[in-house]
């Protein structure tokens, strides 16, 4: 199968719509596309289409429990496939969508097994890129889609990568360039009694909490090493890794560079091809291996919208070790360090 990749141009209107309108057509018609959202771009299907879904999971290789996210792009189609919703759900939608957020809810019977990994429970966003609300309208009103690149791998920021994943696989990908977030959407499961933090993302446990009161993180996200299991079968999964092994370094930031320094020095020493990753402020402090700034420690969001990108980037300049800074900051540092440790496979040297 040959990939067509269509740009989404600003001001050529008329040109999008007609882009748009082409991959409504395969959507309607089964088959899948690629498409920018404000987080990543995703692997759309026709979410209320058992086969449509169930070529994402080939497509990408992912496991058939792991469940797909189903994007909306109005309140009154959140309706027809959950059973309830509950009030505080829609004091969230009042605030977050359309946005980087996705709430869990009890499926109607339209939903197929296939979209949702075989749960009676479905995952809904609504997201504000405009392209992609175009899409889902056009198609139907209920695109499912999980991030679209092949299984395991880090979350596409920009068309390439999709291209790079994809190519062959499916007939069509919307380039809409690089996405603004780069992380995935928060998740919110309201299936329960007390709604509960699934995956961390963009927006926060204390953004939510100023909404609706009290809300619970997952255990199996507070102890990620151990044996509870997350609730979210996909947070479970090998995740986000680039194919060189990743090393986190976490401390006092002159023993970080100290550290990195001396560790990039002994792999290249060995005939190793090292990367390291710091910030603006700190890269010129590096001396050996390919050295990245995944963005600046005054404005977190660079390097949420960076950290998929420098991996691939790694990735194709075929490094063997990759060093990195820790990122726990302020706001959003959950988030980019859930990703990051999973990148890492948990390896962290404390300093
Ligand atoms: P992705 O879109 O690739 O980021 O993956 C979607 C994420 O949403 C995965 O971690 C899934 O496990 C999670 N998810 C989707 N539907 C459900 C659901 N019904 N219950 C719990 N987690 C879900
Ligand atoms: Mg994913």
């Amino acid at each position: 199968m040959q990939t067509v990749i269509e740009k989404i141009i600003e001001g050529e209107e008329t040109l999008n719509q007609q882009k748009i309108e082409k991959a409504a057509r395969i959507l309607r018609e089964g088959g899948l596309v690629a498409f920018p959202t404000e987080t990543v771009y995703g692997l759309g299907a026709d979410a209320l289409n058992p086969s449509a879904a169930a070529q994402i999971y080939q497509a990408k290789g992912r496991p058939s429990d792991n469940p797909l996210i189903v994007h909306i792009s109005c309140m009154e189609d959140l309706e027809r496939i959950t059973l309830q919703v509950p009030p505080q759900a829609r004091k969230m939608a009042e605030h977050f969508w359309p946005g980087p957020l996705t709430m869990i809810f009890e499926k109607s019977e339209i939903v197929p097994a296939e979209t949702t990994g075989g749960l009676n429970t479905v995952a809904v966003r609504m997201p504000s890129h405009p392209a992609a609300l175009a899409l889902i309208r056009a198609a139907g009103g209920y695109i499912a889609a999980p991030s679209a690149n092949t299984s395991g791998k880090p979350s596409p920021t920009l068309a390439e990568h999709v291209a790079l994943d994809m190519e062959g696989r499916i007939p069509l990908i919307l380039d809409g360039g690089a996405v603004g977030i780069g992380i995935e959407s928060t998740i919110v499961d309201f299936s329960e009694k007390i709604p509960m933090v699934l995956r961390p993302g963009y927006i926060t446990p204390e953004m939510i909490k100023e909404v609706i009161g009290e809300i619970e993180m997952d255990p199996g996200l507070v102890e990620e090493n151990s044996n509870i299991h997350p609730k979210a079968p996909g947070m479970k999964y090998k995740h986000y890794a680039p194919r060189a092994e990743l090393i986190l370094v976490n401390g006092a930031q002159e023993k970080v560079q100290q550290t990195i320094n001396n560790l990039t020095r002994e792999a290249v020493e060995s005939g190793k091809a090292a990367g390291v990753i710091g910030t603006d402020e700190s890269c010129k402090g590096y001396q050996y291996g390919i050295v990245k700034s995944i963005g600046t420690r005054s404005d977190e969001d660079t390097i949420a919208r960076h950290m998929y990108g420098i991996l691939r980037e790694f990735d194709e300049q075929n490094v063997d070790i990759i060093y990195s800074e820790s990122f726990s900051t302020p706001r959003i540092g959950q988030a980019i360090m859930n990703r990051m440790l999973k990148a890492a496979g948990h390896q962290v040297i404390e300093v």
